[in-house]
């Protein structure tokens, strides 16, 4: 991996011991007791793609998006939904792809997390025909990316009162409107955009729309994020774009449930993210304060260096075993019939995104401070997690608004016993 600019003062033992390989290996102690034979073998041919073929290509003078043909020739854009001949699928893997990428590269994670599952998870749920199949096939192979936009500038959190509108005709829709903080949008090929007929009536005049890039009227403006400077965040501008029915993904009223459902699998596929960071920077302090000394011991042998440590690998199992959880639970959330569940997982997605991501954000912080100035630095991973756990906490989502959905759900159950 190429650093940024500065020069590398990390001790040079320390920093042989510090390569990604053995941070897998630590990793795969704490993971490989909660996860099937299978799912074992899956992470481990990942890792090793990962060391192999992905690790020594990543530049981070480069955005991420030249690395997504690598994690094609994989088949590691996702591993949510079946593709291919891919036999080994569904939110557990998933969430273990998040991981192992997350500890190689967050940022490129992240943009992957947004194409492979945000954008491309309603195209393989209510997508048909021909040219969805194109579509996902060249988001699959990496060559091509996707973008999702729900936000706007007024409509944030209030996401379902957007102001974006669609105007339907005989034979096509038009599309009007600003969505902002696009992830990938400045170079995203296809956009899965949300808009109302009626603004007045969101819920049961939202539309969802596959917009190719090419269709004429669509204008990307890339915004300063300066948390992930590899990834492209933009505002998305809509400007009277004509859509082709065969275009419409949820037709009138079915937008406003897909979006819903579909966020759930956001969610969970953030909570593989932030766990991947966390393990990434925890794992990272706990090699480093064994190996660095300062008053001629171990910074790790000090307590109030290692009970810290030790205090973020325990909230950090629960959190992991939380995430296996819910990934496990997500599949109950496809049948739309089934609302009892889709209820209650989009409480417990949200209760677990809220704790995941707030966790990484904790855990990258800390172990910060306790490695000391060196994390600061480019010459270990831990800055570059913290600003992208940040980004984690955000999208899909602020944890407000998990906390509201984990709020609505416990109220429902004391609703239902009527007390
Ligand atoms: C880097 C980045 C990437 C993003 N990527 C995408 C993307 O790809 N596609 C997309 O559509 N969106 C994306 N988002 C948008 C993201 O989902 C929103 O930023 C988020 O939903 C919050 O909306 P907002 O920023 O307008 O904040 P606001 O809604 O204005 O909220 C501001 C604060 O008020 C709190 N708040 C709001 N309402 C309530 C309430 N009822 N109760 C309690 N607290 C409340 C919020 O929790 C938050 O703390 C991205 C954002 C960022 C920063």
């Amino acid at each position: 991996m190429k650093k940024i600019t500065g020069v590398n003062i990390l001790d040079d033992q320390i920093e042989e011991k510090l390569n990604t390989r053995n941070i897998f290996q630590i990793f795969n102690n704490f993971i490989i007791p909660l996860i099937s034979k299978e799912e074992q073998e899956f992470l481990e041919e990942l890792e090793d793609f990962l060391l192999k073929k992905v690790e020594p290509r990543i530049d981070l003078n480069k955005d991420v998006y030249e690395l997504f043909p690598l994690l094609g020739e994989g088949d590691y854009i996702q591993r949510l939904n079946q593709f291919g001949n891919v036999n080994k699928f569904g939110m557990r893997y998933e969430i273990l792809l998040a991981m192992a990428t997350s500890i190689i590269d967050p940022e490129l994670d992240l943009a992957r997390v947004v194409s492979g599952v945000i954008f491309a998870n309603p195209l393989f749920q209510h997508g048909r025909g021909d040219h969805i199949q194109n579509i996902l096939n060249e988001i699959m192979s990496g060559e091509k990316i996707g973008a999702i936009c729900i936000t706007e500038r007024q409509h944030g959190s209030d996401a379902v009162n957007m102001q974006t509108s669609i105007e339907e005709y005989e034979d096509y829709l038009v599309l009007n409107g600003e969505k902002v903080y696009t992830t990938n949008g400045s170079k995203a090929d296809y956009f899965v955009v949300y808009g109302v007929s009626n603004k007045h009536d969101p819920r049961g005049s939202m539309y969802q729309l596959l917009i190719d890039r090419e269709f004429a009227g669509i204008e990307t403006n890339r915004l300063g994020i300066q948390s992930i400077p590899r990834v492209e965040v933009s505002q998305t501008i809509f400007n009277s774009v004509k859509v082709p029915k065969e275009y419409i993904i949820g037709k009138q009223g079915i937008g406003y449930r897909n979006l819903f459902s579909g966020l759930v699998a956001e969610r969970d596929a953030i909570i593989g993210s932030s766990l991947g960071i966390s393990w990434l920077t925890a794992i990272t302090a706990l090699i480093y304060t064994n190996l660095r000394t300062q008053f001629g011991k171990p910074l790790y042998d000090f307590q109030a260096v290692s009970f810290p440590i030790t205090q973020l690998f325990t909230e950090l199992m629960a959190a992991t075993e939380l995430g296996f959880k819910s990934a496990t639970e997500y599949k109950k959330t496809l049948k739309y019939e089934d609302q009892k569940f889709i209820k209650y997982n989009a409480a417990f997605s949200s209760g677990t995104k809220f704790l995941a991501s707030n966790l990484a954000q904790r855990i990258s912080y800390e172990t910060q401070q306790l490695c000391g100035g060196i994390a600061f630095t480019d010459n270990m991973r831990i800055d570059k997690a913290l600003e992208v756990a940040k980004v984690q906490e955000i999208i899909g989502g602020a944890r407000n608004i998990q906390l509201y959905l984990v709020s609505r759900g416990i109220k429902d159950i004391v609703k239902r016993l009527a007390l």
